[in-house]
């Protein structure tokens, strides 16, 4: 590997590709090449939610609504409502990058964080992407600012997860000039104060399609707040519309297409929902590490505790890890916006294509920061003893609010279904070329192994290439499960499952090896010697996941020699070079404890 990267190459790599082509430190984006700008941007952004939102977290986990409505419209004024939307429309259009910085402080707020990402998400991007010129122009100016308030009307009691079974339905008047809605909508976040719905409806019957629908429209009526488990600050009701008259204008994008707008927002969502989780596991590692530096037991601080600082450096790594395959992912969608709009792409348009491009990545991304987040907030209520059980610590706050990162924007079964069933799917239309490795490895089994690791010469190559080799294992389990089931595979969910977790680890594995080669081409290896303990760490955990997942699927569908021949392979494919995880956490904690907050 080069001393020095050249910072503008460009990462090239497609949607899903990194399964099968090797990824370059030199054009992988990482948290540190932000620049200027950004940082002003960000420093912004995490003002704005210290100064105003965090001194508020109680009355608005109490359910201040109109508390939030002043703060999305301090927000909105500050530009962080209509930061990624194009300027011509009132919005500041910053880049795919700068937008992920935002994202991720916006994450540390809480319930507030849910209501700003439902208005400029899901409640904003369908009419950027799908509306006509006119509706643009009529709607994203106030939703920029904030003067309109969005939300966004998809699931119904009997259809979450199928969306497209929505029973809603939306018919055209006689004359042509409205739509009339009839049907329910639930879990509907930010609708108790949203001036504008976004509302999924069947038309004639079948034709599942998207309506802009005011607020203000007769016959909307809404259910009592949902009393929910967390994020009790963000307003979530159902939603009634009994013969709602819609004008015929108010369609968005074309009659039975609206599986379109709901997807692929969704994309986009996705990534979203990581950056905004991966800000919550910063915070809340602060927050623990401050606790096990305050806290004394025994006549020492609990900070001093192998134990404790096992569980800090593990959220630490975990943290990091998920920032890094954000990051990398921000990157690539980025780039592939610019290489579009080279091409004569509009901004906006570019940035659907490319999060379409990339979804498999978005889905991968969705699972990989919930659950890192998850992770952290239970072990901070492990390190807080009793006091994390106490709604006076944010500890519980933290805990609850975190849960339904794993529900929303699909749940952790759909994206972990989606990111195997899309690369399978890019596969059998040979947009990917998965099965010739696959094949290829399936021989390479048959020859004598070669022992340690060949050309890894240079800083985290050996780590490099047995991310490298774990892809095998992944392509050995996917490609005979997919051989053995042929288009039957969406069936044997569970092998899915264990083929999803194998690709979210090594994506995540290489993105964390990946950011550290950067930091050390780019600072020197000294400065990047605590990263390579977190890539290693993390590395060591995800070859023995991807051994354990792959053991239980090829259990699962192969038999005799055929099971002992790709249990042999997958042993092979994931063994991992020794290493001293527990020094290297301790390392990592000490870092984390001397600094009182996370600082990787
Ligand atoms: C607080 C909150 C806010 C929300 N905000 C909004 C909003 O603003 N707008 C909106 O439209 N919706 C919103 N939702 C709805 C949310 O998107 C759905 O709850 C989610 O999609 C899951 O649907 P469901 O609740 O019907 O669960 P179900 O679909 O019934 O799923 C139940 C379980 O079955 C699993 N499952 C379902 N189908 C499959 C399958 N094919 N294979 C394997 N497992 C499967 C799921 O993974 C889950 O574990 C919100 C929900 C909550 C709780």
């Amino acid at each position: 590997m080069e001393a020095t990267l050249a910072k503008e190459a460009k990462q090239n790599i497609k949607g899903g590709a990194f399964l099968i082509e090797s990824s370059d430190a030199a054009s992988v984006y990482t948290p540190e090449q932000q620049n200027e700008e950004q940082k002003m941007f960000q420093q912004m952004a995490r003002e704005f939610v210290q100064k105003e939102v965090h001194p508020h977290v109680i009355r608005i986990d109490k359910g201040d609504h109109d508390l939030v409505v002043d703060l999305l419209n301090k927000a909105g004024e500050l530009g962080i409502l209509g930061a990624s939307l194009p300027e011509e429309y009132g919005g500041m259009g910053v880049n795919f990058n700068t937008d992920s910085y935002l994202s991720e402080e916006i994450g540390q707020s809480n319930s507030f964080g849910v209501a700003v990402a439902a208005h400029t998400g899901i409640g904003t991007l369908p009419i950027l992407y799908y509306g006509t010129e006119e509706q643009k122009q009529k709607y994203l100016p106030g939703l920029a600012t904030g003067q309109l308030k969005a939300a966004y009307c998809l699931t119904e009691p009997g259809s979450g997860s199928d969306a497209l079974a929505a029973k809603t339905k939306a018919t055209l008047s006689e004359d042509g000039s409205h739509y009339v809605i009839e049907g329910q909508k639930m879990w509907i976040t930010n609708s108790g104060f949203a001036d504008i719905f976004i509302v999924f409806a069947q038309v004639d019957g079948d034709k599942f399609t998207g309506f802009i629908v005011p607020a203000e429209s007769e016959n909307i009526s809404l259910g009592a707040e949902e009393d929910k488990l967390g994020i009790k600050g963000s307003s979530t009701r159902q939603v009634f519309f009994q013969g709602v008259k819609v004008p015929a204008e108010n369609l968005l994008g074309e009659i039975g297409k609206g599986h379109k707008i709901a997807f692929n927002v969704l994309n986009i969502g996705r990534y979203k929902l990581c950056a905004m989780v991966t800000g919550g596991s910063k915070a809340v590692t602060t927050n623990a590490i401050k606790y096990a530096n305050e806290r004394e037991q025994f006549k020492t601080a609990i900070a001093n505790f192998g134990a404790i600082q096992h569980k800090l450096a593990n959220m630490g790594i975990r943290t990091w890890i998920s920032e890094s395959a954000t990051y990398r992912t921000s990157g690539l969608i980025n780039d592939r916006i610019e290489d579009l709009k080279e091409t004569g792409m509009s901004g906006w348009e570019a940035k659907l294509v490319a999060a379409e491009d990339y979804a498999v990545e978005c889905a991968i991304l969705k699972v990989l920061g919930s659950e890192v987040l998850d992770y952290c907030v239970d072990e901070n209520v492990q390190v807080h003893g009793g006091n994390g059980f106490s709604e006076e610590y944010p500890a519980a706050r933290a805990f609850r609010d975190a849960r339904i990162n794993r529900i929303f924007e699909g749940t952790n079964e759909i994206n972990r279904l989606l990111a195997v069933g899309m690369l399978l799917r890019k596969a059998m239309k040979n947009e990917l070329d998965l099965f010739t490795p696959a094949k290829a490895i399936q021989k390479e089994l048959t020859s004598v192994p070669s022992f340690g690791q060949n050309g890894t010469i240079g800083f985290l190559a050996s780590e490099m290439k047995a991310v490298e080799t774990a892809k095998k294992a992944i392509l050995l389990v996917a490609g005979a499960a997919a051989q053995k089931f042929m288009k039957d595979i969406d069936k044997e969910q569970e092998i899915m499952m264990f083929a999803a977790d194998m690709l979210i680890e090594v994506f995540a594995a290489e993105s964390g090896i990946l950011r550290a080669q950067r930091i050390a081409a780019d600072q020197g290896e000294e400065a990047a010697a605590l990263y390579a303990d977190i890539a290693k760490v993390y590395l060591n955990e995800t070859l023995e996941n991807v051994h354990s997942n792959g053991k239980e699927a090829v259990m699962a569908f192969a038999e005799g020699d055929e099971m002992k021949f790709m249990l042999m392979g997958l042993k092979r494919f994931t063994k991992a070079e020794p290493f001293n995880t527990v020094a290297a956490r301790r390392r990592i904690a000490k870092k984390l404890v001397d600094n009182n907050e996370y600082c990787l």
